[in-house]
């Protein structure tokens, strides 16, 4: 089959494998080039099969040759359907770290399970022993209760006024008018529920008391501080209270590794990139498209890959100090200077749509969108005749 993409309400439902290849290769290149750094031996990863926690695994597995587990939740292809992108990045990502002659898995499924806690762990025993680094960069609109099986859903809301602005409807290039309404408590209880920090702790928890913990090990998680335009949405609405308490739950598990372990609990905040989770926060498509523009004008944008990479190798495990009063390693920097934010602001009110997405900015910020799912990646056939099955095979 042909495979091109399908959108619909800003969803792209097709994924091209060969994209979805090219891509993760990429990022392998990119860090082979950033170079190496003396860095944890095994890590865990929760949601390693996209966006930040695929680049946190590139980095890992290539700039510090850790052995590697990823747990995502990712559907796999079926007949016509091409399946998610994150299912064909663990397929070649798995596939291309052969070569660097160390351990990876993965495990597909639901990372707020009991089941899927004692799964992993019992791989860790059989594999490992123990793990050096937990990275947390799961992004869900909704968690499974593990003990009552009630699904809890998310809201991207605000706390307080209404907000009405705009928002790119990416399949016909127009703008879309949205009002995103108040929370209601339980709303933002239910969204600090789901993207919140207590899963997380769980994880360390049920790592500590099965003894998988190696002295000086470290956990990290990835919270979103953001600025003015993103702020009412964002860091004052319901998203911004689970982010709250994640970075509050980062602060209770640091007493306990402290401690016992000489180890440390971190919170990266990291900057704007495009993600399947990012691209569906209203008006961000708008404020990204805008950001890039302005850091590439100022020669500090960065990559997804060069973004973690150098979380990972410049921070975590180097000397670089870029903790806030609130201990939270401020990656973000650049993005939030004063120059970096006022100049994406007058971007966002001063041009229209069609000028912004004309922007070389814009045009990346597209770009990256349709690369998500495999498309647009420079050096592929798209007119190739895929062979899924083949491919699942190869
Ligand atoms: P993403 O959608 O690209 O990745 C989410 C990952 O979570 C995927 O691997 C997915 O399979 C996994 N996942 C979802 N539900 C799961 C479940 N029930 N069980 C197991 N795995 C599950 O998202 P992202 O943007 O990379 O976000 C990762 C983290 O980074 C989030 O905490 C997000 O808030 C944070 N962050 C993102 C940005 C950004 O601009 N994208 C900025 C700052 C912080």
């Amino acid at each position: 089959m042909i495979i091109k993409p399908k959108i619909r309400m800003n969803i792209c439902t097709t994924v091209h494998p060969k994209g979805c290849e090219k891509a993760v290769l990429n990022q392998i290149e990119a860090v082979k080039e950033m170079g190496k750094y003396q860095g944890p031996k095994n890590v865990l990863i929760i949601g390693g099969s996209s966006g930040y926690g695929l680049a946190s695994r590139v980095s890992l597995a290539y700039g510090a040759d850790a052995n590697t587990i990823n747990v995502s939740f990712e559907s796999e292809p079926k007949g016509k359907r091409t399946g998610s992108p994150g299912w064909w990045n663990n397929l070649y990502f798995k596939r291309l770290s052969q070569e660097t002659n160390n351990k990876h898995f993965d495990f597909n499924g639901d990372a707020f399970s009991h089941e899927m806690k004692q799964t992993v762990i019992d791989k860790i025993k059989e594999e490992f022993g123990k793990i050096d680094l937990l990275v947390y960069s799961l992004a869900s609109g909704v968690r499974v209760n593990p003990d009552t099986k009630e699904t809890v859903k998310s809201s991207l809301k605000t706390i307080g006024d209404d907000f009405t602005g705009q928002t790119i409807d990416i399949a016909t290039l127009t703008t879309k008018d949205i009002t995103i309404s108040n929370a209601t408590q339980q709303e933002i209880d239910d969204t600090i529920y789901v993207m919140g920090g207590e899963d997380w702790k769980f994880w360390v928890d049920a790592l500590d008391t099965s003894n998988c913990l190696n002295e000086g090990f470290k956990t990290v998680s990835y919270t979103y501080v953001g600025g003015k335009t993103t702020d009412v949405i964002y860091r004052l609405g319901s998203i911004g209270r689970a982010k709250r308490d994640l970075e509050a739950k980062c602060d209770e598990m640091n007493k306990l590794l402290k401690s016992k372990y000489n180890g440390q609990s971190l919170i990266s905040s990291s900057k704007a990139v495009t993600t399947k989770a990012s691209v569906h926060i209203p008006a961000m498509a708008i404020y990204m498209s805008c950001l890039y523009e302005t850091m590439m004008k100022h020669n500090c944008h960065e990559s997804i890959i060069e973004h973690k990479h150098r979380l990972f190798k410049d921070c975590i495990y180097g000397d670089v100090d870029l903790y806030d009063e609130m201990g939270r390693i401020r990656v973000d920097k650049e993005e939030l200077s004063d120059l970096i934010q006022n100049e994406t602001i007058d971007l966002m009110y001063s041009l229209s749509l069609e000028e912004i997405l004309n922007l070389k900015g814009g045009k990346l910020f597209l770009k990256e969108y349709y690369q998500l799912n495999g498309f647009e990646v420079d050096g592929v056939d798209y007119e190739e005749d895929i062979d899924l099955d083949e491919l699942k095979k190869a």
